[in-house]
């Protein structure tokens, strides 16, 4: 492309450090400017016009341009545009969103605390598992268990929590205390022969291993996304969560789901906890919680934790972790107004709705040469790129067949997200069954150029 002196291109390779971005490539590539957003699109610069794929990052359910939310953010911003929750201040939206979520909670909540993003919420609840086994005097039970290619976030602790190689590598985590279980994705790992209950046996034997290796006096959480989003699309099979949660009641282990993906509707129930039978002692939320047009997040706690901090309390004073954004009047009253229009618009329904002819497209596209796997659930799935379908080779990573799909996908108007070797789609919610024909219309035309460019340069 082409970059003008003094144009916005120009002076973001001047100045901004991108997230997740190959930093080198930029500075050759430069960015893709987003003007604005209409319904389930956004359009460039240019005047080019994308379906958002991925809602953003798997967060923008309402699309981009939902006025109630703009007209809920200006009149909190006229009436208190910010006031925080330290020493038991408050103001009624965040007391309002704290009694909606718990209400709405899946299983009995007993309290909610207010971050501003997904990463400090989960560095929030692992805190306050540390926090509440010093308060009942188990200061031994500290180590957390997390799995291979989970996504938690990125500050220090969530990092750790993340199972991904390229989160780790260079920053020196995984701190101590953070363990890896087995990923329950069937197809990359379940073994010739066995069935996906056998494998769900398999990962359950071979947590139940690392804790009694660990001793179960020292394991006090189990961190798990209930459809794990960034690392891959992994559906847990059938009967997983059963047998892992009988292993974490055994050894007296916290639950807490992270539901910032799965959270509000994206799997065609409210929660993913709900989806797969998940009875937690923590919810994390995020993204959906306000559409993504204010950044704010939430832990829930169930009352044996709070109970814990009352306690504490009593004997140590205050408790000593709170953000300067925690519960801000402007999040908390677009999060408000975004359960209102889930509520009004029943967008659970809807998901439930449409679900069948997301999934049908994303299967039939499983047909494809280069889909080794098509999985999802709701409205989110992926096709998982491969080299060889009958065996299942995978590509090289630096082959970057995903990304490569990716730019195709954007040349033919959909924006997406290279995953690993994942192909992966999570559109708003609010998306309709003409535009979940387009969507996959759109992609299957990339990932045929795609597999053209990949027999042509002799990758495949
Ligand atoms: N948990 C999950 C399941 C996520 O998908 C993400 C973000 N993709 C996070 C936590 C971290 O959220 P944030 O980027 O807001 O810190």
């Amino acid at each position: 492309m082409t970059i003008l002196l003094n144009s916005v291109e120009s002076r973001d390779a001047a100045f901004v450090l991108h997230p997740y971005t190959n930093a080198s490539q930029h500075l050759k590539d430069g960015p893709l400017v987003i003007t604005r957003g209409e319904g389930i699109h956004i359009v460039d610069s240019e005047g080019n016009k994308y379906i958002e794929g991925l809602g953003g990052l798997f967060c923008a359910s309402l699309g981009f341009s939902e006025q109630r939310l703009v007209d809920a953010a200006t009149r909190q911003m006229k009436e208190l545009p910010f006031y925080h929750s330290f020493g038991g201040k408050t103001h009624e939206t965040a007391v309002e969103l704290a009694e909606r979520l718990i209400q709405l909670s899946p299983v009995a909540m007993s309290k909610v605390f207010f971050a501003n993003s997904g990463s400090e919420a989960n560095d929030t609840a692992m805190k306050l598992v540390w926090y509440y086994h010093n308060a009942i005097g188990m200061p031994e039970k500290k180590k957390i268990i997390s799995r291979m290619r989970a996504y938690h976030g990125v500050t220090i602790a969530s990092a750790s929590l993340t199972g991904l190689p390229n989160n780790h590598r260079d920053f020196d985590l995984p701190i101590d205390r953070v363990l890896h279980t087995d990923c329950p994705e069937f197809y990359r790992y379940g073994r010739p022969g066995e069935t996906e209950e056998e494998f769900a046996t398999r990962c359950a034997n071979s947590l139940e291993q690392m804790i009694l290796a660990e001793g179960p006096e020292t394991i006090g959480a189990f961190f798990a996304e209930p459809l794990m989003a960034s690392g891959g699309c992994i559906v847990p099979p059938p009967t997983y969560y059963e047998k892992i949660q009988a292993i974490l009641k055994k050894y007296d282990v916290l639950l807490i789901a992270d539901e910032v993906i799965c959270g509000f509707g994206r799997l065609g129930t409210m929660f993913g906890s709900e989806s797969f039978g998940l009875q937690p002692d923590m919810i994390v939320m995020a993204k959906q919680l306000s559409a993504a047009y204010q950044p704010i997040s939430a832990l829930m706690i169930n009352e044996k934790i709070h109970s814990a901090v009352v306690a504490e309390s009593e004997k140590i004073g205050t408790f000593g972790h709170g953000f300067t954004y925690s519960g801000h009047p402007v999040a908390t009253a677009v999060a408000l107004e975004t359960l209102k229009i889930y509520e009004e618009r029943d967008i659970v329904g809807h998901v439930r709705n449409i679900a069948p002819v997301f999934q049908r497209r994303l299967n039939e596209l499983g047909d494809h040469p280069l889909v080794g796997n098509a999985r999802g659930r709701g409205l989110i799935g992926t096709l998982e790129l491969v080299r060889n379908k009958e065996t299942k080779e995978p590509f090289k990573p630096t082959d970057g067949i995903a990304i490569h799909a990716g730019k195709q996908a954007q040349v033919h108007g959909v924006i997406t997200r290279a995953l690993g070797d994942n192909f992966s789609f999570c559109p708003p919610l609010i998306i309709t069954e003409a535009e979940i024909h387009e969507l996959f219309d759109r992609s299957t035309r990339a990932l045929d150029d795609t597999y053209t460019w990949a027999r042509a340069t002799g990758l495949y």
